[in-house]
């Protein structure tokens, strides 16, 4: 992990009484084709956390690194919990942070499957006197038809693409394989959406659009308007709590 300064109690108490907020980055264990890691959302999620919590001076904690990846069950590697457990640990985790007295508990989730859950246990949460704002990557649909060359497979869908890895390529590049990088763009059915389907059923490789453009810098581009938009959805939540 890298600079932040509320790794040690001592330091935390003195947040906590200046009205410290939790950032907790939400991943997966999850295949990504060839060419990134099994770990890809929990490392995308944990760097672009950090990098809030560095701008807010907030409290960057470890990620959870399991979540509902149901739907890429097919492939070798995926090891998926049910939404009830991420929901129940991330109730676990904010009541833990509650009784320490964090002002406020910002979630920056990194994969789509997690989004209910993590809502769920917000909504539970914020009943306990927790406000908590759950980020899902704000301003990364803008940014991605801004600064990538290839289109994504389908409407905000991002996996194992373009998107992703100038992502890995920006915070973690020793993690990617490009010499593997291969496009495939497949065919959703028509009832994608509409009933669960795991994607293994239309997509052979794992890779939904095409990584082979990615780079670094687009990832930086990418991340930094990821940053900028959740520190002022931060700002504009703060300044409405009471
Ligand atoms: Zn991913």
């Amino acid at each position: 992990m890298g600079v932040n300064t509320l790794h040690f109690s001592p330091d935390l108490a003195a947040a906590l009484q200046n009205g410290v907020v939790a950032v907790l980055p939400v991943g997966a264990m999850e295949q990504h084709g060839a060419h990134l890691p099994l770990t890809t959302d929990t490392v995308l999620a944990t760097g672009v956390a950090l990098r809030i919590a560095e701008r807010i001076g907030g409290w960057s904690l470890p990620a959870i690194a399991y979540g509902d990846a149901w739907s890429t069950e097919g492939w070798a590697g995926t090891i998926s919990v049910t939404p009830d457990t991420l929901r129940a640990t991330l109730l676990d985790i904010g009541r833990g942070l509650h009784r320490l007295g964090v002002r406020g508990l910002v979630t920056v989730n990194g994969h789509f499957g997690n989004r209910e859950p993590i809502a769920l246990a917000a909504r539970a949460l914020i009943e306990l006197g927790l406000p908590v704002l759950h980020l899902d990557y704000p301003g990364l649909e803008a940014a991605a038809a801004e600064f990538c060359s290839s289109k994504p497979a389908g409407p905000g869908f991002y996996h194992a693409d373009e998107v992703e890895t100038s992502m890995m390529l920006a915070l973690a590049p020793e993690l990617v394989r490009m010499d593997r990088a291969a496009a495939e763009y497949p065919d959703f059915p028509p009832t994608f959406g509409s009933e669960p389907m795991q994607l293994h059923t239309f997509n052979s490789s794992g890779v939904f659009g095409d990584p082979r453009a990615a780079t670094a810098e687009t990832g930086e581009k990418i991340i930094g308007r990821i940053v900028d938009d959740s520190v002022r959805l931060i700002e504009l939540w703060q300044k409405a709590q009471p």
